[in-house]
């Protein structure tokens, strides 16, 4: 057993393994992945949902010129008028990307276009909307203030600011942070590689008949999307039969190409023990029993170089476990400093039956009511076997161990899907 479970172990008063609390197994998985060292630079645009590996420092000022916020006429400040409307003489023009060049003396104007640099001598912009013209002279009033309506030079970032943290999931607003910036590639964290595979006799792949007690694998496709999600190098092993052989060629092959390996199915305690000999034979591997539900046996550790998760095979389970445990874990293996879901507080419509003793993920679809407050309502049926009701919610409504149930209007914890991944 590796040693940090064994001190996670220790440390804590309440591990038992026949009953592990869901937040406790969460920090031992945790407290065991270390993110994955290799760096490589990519060219930005291949980087989005990618995790930066390196801090990011501006490399110019941004803007690097001081330019006007407006179109206008740009002024010096202290030509300002005080109690009178005074005339200015206009002596040229300034677009963006053409800069005038001269330099504006006393009760001169320039006009200016937004984005344009300001001319030398000339700090302030008066909106076209507040002067009057007359071909070659405008008038000013009074009400203006110095400097308004400019944007000055490194506003935006200084040179040698730090613009982005090692550890952030690059998104579109980073994008263009970057190219205004004139970067054209990011040291970004290498791509985790992600095998998984389904195991059970039952299960048959789609273009396949079903024969008598047998159902087509869907696991494989919400672990397919709920990986590609997070812009990970998968592999998919498909189908795995029930026997020993199988099984134990399926996790050597997987950990050989893989950071990580995923299976679902066929780790339920007193089922398939060869499962269970066959990965505490290849490497160092927990079975837990998590106080939660769904997806209560989870199976967690390392075989050779690749950390293993054995969820569940209820197919919501599987969705349940990866959220709270693999995601988390993911997360940190990929290098990114965020890995918390968001949660939100909402007001429960439903009335809520649970049983003390295990943290509940029910399936809920939250809104926004005509009040603007966040409201919450139980999405059907929560069987750990109905993907119809999972694919219906947009949150977990997460029900803490003690609890013994709502009511209707209760106040509730919720983890919305799209916060998660
Ligand atoms: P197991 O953990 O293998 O005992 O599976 C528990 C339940 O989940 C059984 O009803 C299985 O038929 C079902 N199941 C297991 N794997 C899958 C899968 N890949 N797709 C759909 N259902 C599955
Ligand atoms: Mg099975």
């Amino acid at each position: 057993m590796n040693n940090k479970i064994k001190q996670a172990r220790s440390c804590a008063d309440d591990y038992d393994p026949n009953s592990l609390d869901c937040a406790l197994a969460k920090q031992l998985i945790l407290d065991q992945i270390e993110p994955i060292k290799g760096i490589e630079r990519l060219a930005i645009r291949s980087t989005l949902g990618r995790i930066l590996a390196e801090d990011i420092f501006s490399p110019i000022d941004v803007p690097s010129h001081t330019n006007s916020a407006m179109d206008g006429y740009a002024i010096r400040s202290q030509d300002l008028p005080i109690d009178s409307i005074n005339d200015f003489i206009l002596i040229g023009t300034s677009f963006a990307g053409r800069p005038w060049q001269g330099h504006v003396e006393k009760n001169e104007c320039v006009r200016i276009m937004t984005g344009a640099v300001m001319p030398a001598g000339t700090d302030t912009v008066i909106m076209q909307e507040h002067i009057e013209r007359d071909d070659k002279t405008i008038k000013i009033g009074i009400d203006h203030s110095a400097r308004q309506n400019v944007r000055q030079a490194g506003e935006d970032l200084k040179t040698g600011q730090l613009v982005l943290t090692a550890g952030c999931a690059i998104d579109p607003s980073d994008l263009g942070l970057i190219s205004s910036l004139g970067m054209g590639e990011l040291p970004i964290k290498r791509q985790l590689r992600v095998a998984f595979f389904s195991t059970g006799d039952e299960l048959r792949s789609i273009g396949e008949t079903l024969g008598e007690g047998d159902i087509y694998d869907s696991n494989r496709y919400t672990l397919f999307g709920m990986l590609t999600r997070l812009g990970l190098d998968i592999i998919d092993m498909g189908v795995i039969k029930d026997t020993r052989e199988a099984v134990r060629e399926a996790f050597v092959q997987a950990s050989k190409i893989s950071d990580v390996v995923i299976s679902s199915g066929g780790v339920s305690v007193g089922e398939a023990d060869y499962v269970k000999e066959t990965l505490e034979e290849l490497g160092q591997v927990n079975f837990w029993k998590v106080a939660m539900k769904p997806g209560r046996p989870l199976t967690f550790g390392q075989i050779d170089n690749a950390t293993f998760f054995g969820l569940p095979g209820n197919p919501v389970s599987v969705m349940v476990t990866f959220y709270q445990f693999v995601l988390p874990a993911l997360r940190k293996m990929m290098g990114a400093t965020h890995t918390k879901p968001l949660t939100l507080k909402a007001r429960c419509t439903s009335k809520l039956g649970k049983r003390p003793g295990r943290t509940e993920f029910q399936r809920g679809i939250m809104e926004t009511d005509d009040n603007g407050d966040l409201v919450v309502s139980i999405a059907g049926q929560q069987g750990s076997g109905i993907l119809r009701s999972m694919s219906e919610a947009n949150c977990f409504i997460v029900l803490e161990k003690k609890s013994s149930g709502i009511e209707p209007e209760s106040i509730v914890n919720i983890q919305p899907f799209s916060g998660l991944i």
